[in-house]
């Protein structure tokens, strides 16, 4: 493509038309976004009306020893427009290509890790309590949600005129079979284990249980966790001493426990169970602390369950012999365990199952 012969002006108009075609090659392709523009333009050069079968046609009208020379610049011109073309089509299906995979991936950046779930915290609080208990020797027993109100209280020796057992209290289900309700705590499992299993026995039951509250400090459903012994001569210096046992190893090794004198209608003597303050820590003698904890309010103390020795009546119901026999009882709040641990101060935040809240834990 460097002879004289392709200088334009250097001879003939032929000359001329083949090197202002060249130019526009070099130009005519870049920047063109469709493909079928794309091809229009190469026909522009190629096809049968195009500007090259144009040129060939004119070579009969140079001078003879000129012609082989022009074939050949020809050839030249055709081949640079093919390549024009061919690199201009690539670009194209390239760029259609970026778009369709998004942004250019960067290989060496770090991969992103899938979100994985994690156990909701009254999951997490109620494992570590059946934890504890097992290792103390309870196994776990469960029950339906849906049981007999007999379960619920008569069995319980709850009198008749209690207030728990008061429609307004508890959420009765209507049905043919015999009076029913969502049970309003988890004492029903240990009802139906104490008819179907001899003693000596030592379960806890933790569960869903349902009575009609619903503010800041009461859920309509909220989770319990009971315990049960029953053996000959099991004593209340048992009871405290599993008590003892459960507040240190799941709140800590300096962690009392104080009992005080309080009424369930299925167990005699009943107490009121408080743990020191996890908050404050009065076992460091910090008065001034204590003085100022909002949690235990000054106290020092944190009630945190209910607990008594079966009443013999209880016995009775189910068959087992109060004279021979004897146990104890006790049943906590996991939510309000759950609460304390992570100073939750609103139990319904428990239940909404916003995933802001729950993946703090
Ligand atoms: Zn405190």
């Amino acid at each position: 493509m460097n002879s004289s012969a392709d200088t334009p002006g250097a001879s003939g108009p032929l000359e001329a038309t083949l090197a202002s075609e060249r130019e526009r090659a070099v130009t005519v392709f870049q920047g063109i976004q469709d493909e079928a523009e794309l091809r229009r333009v190469r026909a522009t050069f190629l096809g049968g009306k195009g500007s090259i079968k144009d040129l060939m046609k004119q070579i009969p009208s140079v001078e003879k020893e000129r012609r082989k020379e022009m074939g050949r610049s020809i050839n030249a011109l055709k081949q640079w427009v093919e390549q024009q073309f061919d690199t201009a089509l690539a670009a194209l299906h390239h760029a259609r290509l970026e778009q369709a995979l998004g942004a250019s991936v960067d290989i060496t950046w770090p991969g992103r890790t899938p979100a994985t779930g994690a156990l909701h915290p009254l999951t997490q609080v109620t494992q570590e309590l059946v934890d504890v208990f097992s290792t103390l020797g309870f196994d776990v027993a469960e029950g339906p949600q849906v049981d007999l109100y007999e379960y619920n209280f008569d069995k319980l020796a709850f009198p008749p005129d209690h207030p728990a057992t008061d429609m307004q209290d508890s959420f009765f289900v209507r049905t043919d079979a015999p009076k029913t309700l969502l049970r309003t705590h988890t004492s029903t499992i240990q009802v139906r284990e104490m008819l179907s299993r001899k003693p000596p026995l030592a379960i806890v039951s933790p569960g869903a249980v349902y009575r009609r509250d619903d503010d800041v400090t009461h859920s309509p459903m909220f989770m319990q966790l009971e315990g049960l012994w029953v053996d000959k001569k099991v004593s209340f210096t048992h009871l405290r001493g599993v008590l003892d046992a459960f507040a240190q190893s799941f709140f800590g090794p300096e962690v009392g426990v104080r009992l005080r004198p309080s009424y369930f209608p299925f167990v005699e003597p009943g107490a009121e169970v408080d743990i020191a303050c996890i908050f404050c820590k009065p076992w460091e003698r910090n008065a001034k602390r204590t003085a100022q904890c909002r949690i235990c309010k000054g106290s020092g103390w944190l009630e945190i369950l209910g607990c008594g020795m079966v009443h013999p009546e209880v016995f009775e119901h189910v068959g087992y012999d109060p004279e021979q026999y004897s146990g104890f009882a006790f049943g906590l709040g996991i939510d309000r365990i759950a609460m304390l641990r992570y100073q939750i101060t609103d139990i319904r935040l428990l239940y909404e199952n916003d995933v802001r809240f729950l993946e703090q834990f």
